[in-house]
C-alpha cells in the first residue's frame, strides 16, 4: 500500500496524524482519490446522503475591518455601500421560510450602524416568527456581553473563521489593530456562552505555508468547533492582494477530506468561494465529506454588492430561490437536500 493511503487510513482510525504525517499528506499531490473515498465513507457513516441548507442574508457590506484580503473592506472606496433594514431582512426570512430553509444566517461587515440594541432587536422578532428555526450569526468580533445579548436575543449559532492560527501570517493578513488571539478568544467565548461555533481558514491564503495549515488543524481540535468553514482565497481587484494567485481547488478539497476525517460529526459546508473557483468545485466538495450548501437569500439588489472577491457567484443555483435546480444537482453527485434546522450531532437540542 502507498504511504499516504497508509496515512489516510491511519487518519480515519484515530482522528489525528503526527506533525510529519500531516505534512507527507498535504505534500502528496495524488491522494485526493483514495481520500475522497474515505472521508466520503465517514461522511455517509455519521449523516447518510443528506445535505443540509442554510439561507444567507448577507445584511450589510459596511465594515471598519481592513482585512487585506476582502472585497469589502473599510479602506474599498469603490465598494457601493448597502445595509437592509429590518422590514428587509425580515422579508428575506419570510421568503426562505416559505422555500423551507429552517436556518437562517445573517452574515455581515462589521458595521457599527448595527448596535446590540438593533441587533437584539432583529434576532428578537425573527426567533418570535420562526421559533422552529436556527438563527446563525457571522458579524464579526464583538465583546462577551455583545455575543450573550444576541444569544439571549435568541441566536443559537455563530460562524467566525478564524483565518489563521498562526500569529505572523495573521499579521501578514490583516491591520495592525487586530489580533489572532483576540479572535480566538472570541471563539472560545462564544463557545462557553452556549452558541454552536464556527471557525475555518482560506486555502491557498497569501503567505500561507503547509506548517500554517497544520497549526489551523491543531487549533481546530482545540477549539472542536461544530462547523468549519473552508474555501480558497481568492483575490479582489481592489485589494492589497489583488495580485495574488488564487487558491487550488485540489488544496481545498484535501482539507476538506482531512477535516471529514479528523472530525467525523463537523459540519462542513462546500463553500461559495469553491463554487466561484471551480463551476463544480461544490459538487466535488460534498464528494469530500462535505455535507452543507448556504445558499443566497439576499434581496437580489444587493448581491452584486457583496463582493467578498471577485466574481463571487451570487445569481445563479446557489440562489436560494433556485434551490430546486441545486438540489437536483446535489443529487447528480449522489447526495439529497435536506431543508430542516440540520444541527450538529449531538447538539440537536440547542
Ligand atoms: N465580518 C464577518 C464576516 C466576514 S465574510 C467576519 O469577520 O467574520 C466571511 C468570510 O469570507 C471571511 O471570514 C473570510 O474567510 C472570507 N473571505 C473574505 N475575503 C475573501 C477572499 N478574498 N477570498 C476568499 N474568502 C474570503
Amino acid at each position: 500500500m502507498r504511504n499516504s493511503e497508509k496515512l489516510i487510513q491511519k487518519l480515519r482510525e484515530s482522528r489525528n496524524l503526527t506533525d510529519t504525517e500531516f505534512r507527507l499528506l498535504l505534500m502528496d499531490d495524488t491522494c485526493n482519490k483514495i481520500l475522497a473515498q474515505h472521508a466520503d465513507a465517514v461522511r455517509r457513516e455519521q449523516y447518510g446522503t443528506a445535505v443540509y441548507l442554510r439561507g444567507l442574508i448577507e445584511f450589510t457590506n459596511y465594515c471598519k475591518n481592513d482585512c487585506f484580503y476582502c472585497g469589502i473592506r473599510h479602506s474599498n472606496t469603490n465598494a457601493v455601500r448597502y445595509r437592509l433594514t429590518k422590514e428587509e431582512i425580515l422579508e428575506c426570512c419570510e421568503e426562505g421560510y416559505a422555500l423551507g430553509f429552517r436556518t437562517f444566517v445573517l452574515q455581515g461587515g462589521e458595521d457599527p450602524y448595527f448596535t446590540d440594541e438593533r441587533l437584539c432587536e432583529i434576532i428578537s422578532v425573527i426567533r418570535v416568527k420562526y421559533p422552529d428555526c436556527a438563527i446563525t450569526l457571522s458579524i464579526g468580533e464583538k465583546s462577551r456581553e455583545s455575543y450573550q445579548a444576541y444569544f439571549d436575543a435568541g441566536a443559537n449559532r455563530y460562524l467566525l473563521r478564524h483565518e489563521t492560527a498562526d500569529i505572523a501570517h495573521y499579521t501578514k493578513l490583516h491591520p495592525s489593530g487586530m489580533s489572532c488571539k483576540k479572535r480566538k478568544n472570541c471563539l472560545f467565548q462564544l463557545r462557553e456562552i452556549g452558541y454552536q461555533v464556527g471557525a475555518g481558514m482560506m486555502i491557498g491564503a497569501p503567505y500561507q505555508t503547509l506548517d500554517h495549515l497544520i497549526e489551523d488543524l491543531r487549533f481546530l481540535q482545540e477549539l472542536n468547533p461544530q462547523m468549519i468553514g473552508i474555501g480558497p482565497f481568492l483575490s479582489h481587484k481592489d485589494t492589497p492582494f489583488r495580485d495574488f494567485h488564487n487558491g487550488e481547488l485540489e488544496s481545498v478539497l484535501k482539507l476538506l477530506g482531512i477535516l471529514r476525517l479528523m472530525f467525523p460529526k463537523v459540519l462542513l459546508p462546500a463553500t461559495t468561494a469553491l463554487g466561484t473557483l471551480h463551476p463544480e468545485g461544490r459538487e466535488l466538495g460534498l464528494q469530500m465529506g462535505a455535507n452543507v450548501i448556504m445558499p443566497n437569500l439576499s434581496p437580489m439588489s444587493v448581491r452584486r454588492k457583496y463582493m467578498l472577491y471577485d466574481n463571487k457567484i451570487c445569481t445563479g443555483d446557489e440562489s436560494a430561490q433556485q434551490y430546486r435546480a441545486l438540489a437536483r444537482r446535489v443529487e447528480s453527485v449522489g447526495y439529497h437536500v435536506e431543508m430542516g434546522r440540520g444541527d450538529a450531532k449531538g447538539f440537536e437540542l440547542s
